[in-house]
């Protein structure tokens, strides 16, 4: 079996960002699918230019081979090449999520090739079915958020996320400047996280996500004022960078901590666990490098008995992959997800997801089992991937 084809399509499922997609076609009619979705500032263009290089060797540039002619079977090998290809570009982020939607799309391939789901490929399964959780909104409207809780609860949601701080924080949203809220923002977040505990009970989980928006002594002090809520986690009190940070905000606090969504591979999620910085740790499936690498990372993390919980915000595909992959790891917490977003998940599927009870199931289809609806995706693109490309 060779590699014949790769097509990148990037389109707008109307949840905001853009979706990323790949495709890689065998000389045997086989077609596997893979995502690398990006958040915000245009990377999803870099990302679909990026892999349109990728597919053909580039007359005259050393490490260059492009992937049409290889054998999709050699999943390990095609992995390191890409991850290796762009090193002096900076090997964590852009090659990872590239190497991400090929490695999916190679897994799909293969067990579509083997007539196995890919779960069955990676030791089997460990459970039946896939714990999710999801986001309630909106953050500036209590009464709203609340209402949205009890509505997601009816749906057997038993984990439920949001940023509480996002009215006044989602100007700078992971864009960390000074660091600070005010206290007036403060209070509301501690307004909305006690009308929600009160609405939904004590058996319901609860988790902040900060997005990085703090200082060390802000977090520090967020985080003590939200232990009464009983959370989780609190996740990404600080910008990824800084591990020192981290080592003292997780000394002058009893908050579960969560990261992982900005570390790529395992080398970088080695010294979290190394020192114990962290609860949880939440690999993005389409950045960090793909079911090979999310499935590394996740042992590394079961020899510190720390629970993975695979963060998504992106599309159907880091959904269908992460649930592939979570089938088959023993410390796997949740898999995140939004009930606001199955529609648009739906939309790029030709088959909808079985989602019931707070719990994702798959089926024993080969591969990933899911295909890219193509009409979906030809309605809907992005209209700056279109442009450039109609010049
Ligand atoms: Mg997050």
């Amino acid at each position: 079996m060779k590699i014949k084809d790769l097509r990148v399509y990037l389109t707008k499922p109307g949840v905001g960002r853009t979706w990323v997609f790949v495709e890689i076609e065998t000389d045997n009619g086989i077609v596997g699918v893979g995502e690398s979705t990006n958040a915000g500032g245009g990377g999803a263009l870099i990302v679909g230019r990026a892999y349109e290089l990728l597919k053909n060797d580039i007359t005259g540039a050393d490490f260059s081979d492009g992937l049409v002619g290889q054998d999709p079977e050699h999943i390990d090998r095609i992995w390191h090449q890409v991850y290796r290809r762009f090193g002096t570009l900076g090997s964590r982020g852009l090659a990872t999520t590239l190497c991400s939607g090929i490695d999916m799309a190679l897994w799909d391939i293969k067990g579509k090739a083997l007539d196995r789901p890919v779960y069955n490929l990676l030791g089997g399964p460990l459970r039946d079915r896939v714990h999710l959780y999801s986001h309630v909104a909106p953050a500036d409207n209590i009464a709203e958020c609340v209402a949205d809780a009890k509505r997601q609860v009816r749906l057997g949601y038993t984990a439920l996320k949001l940023d509480p701080f996002a009215p006044e924080m989602a100007k700078k949203h992971r864009r960390y400047i000074d660091g600070k809220i005010s206290a007036q923002a403060e209070e509301h977040a501690d307004n909305l996280m006690t009308e929600l505990r009160k609405a939904v009970g004590p058996n319901i989980e609860l988790m902040i996500d900060a997005h990085g928006n703090f200082d060390l002594p802000t977090a520090t002090r967020l985080c003590n004022r939200m232990l009464k809520h009983n959370l989780t986690w609190f996740e990404e009190p600080l910008q990824p960078e800084g591990n020192e940070a981290l080592r003292q905000l997780k000394s002058n606090t009893d908050m579960p901590l969560c990261i992982g969504e900005r570390k790529y591979t395992r080398w970088d999620f080695l010294p979290i666990l190394e020192q114990g910085l962290v609860n949880y740790i939440m690999p993005d499936i389409c950045w960090t490098g793909g079911i090979t690498e999310m499935r590394k990372i996740a042992i590394l993390a079961e020899t510190y008995y720390v629970p993975v919980t695979p963060h998504d915000a992106s599309g159907a595909f880091n959904v269908i992959t992460g649930a592939h992959t979570m089938m088959t790891v023993p410390n796997f917490y949740r898999l995140e997800m939004s009930d606001h977003s199955v529609k648009a998940y739906n939309s790029v599927i030709t088959k909808p997801l079985d989602i019931r009870d707070g719990y994702l199931h798959l089926s024993d289809r080969p591969g990933l089992g899911y295909d890219l609806n193509h009409d979906f995706i030809k309605a809907n693109p992005d209209p700056e991937w279109e442009r450039s490309h109609s010049r």
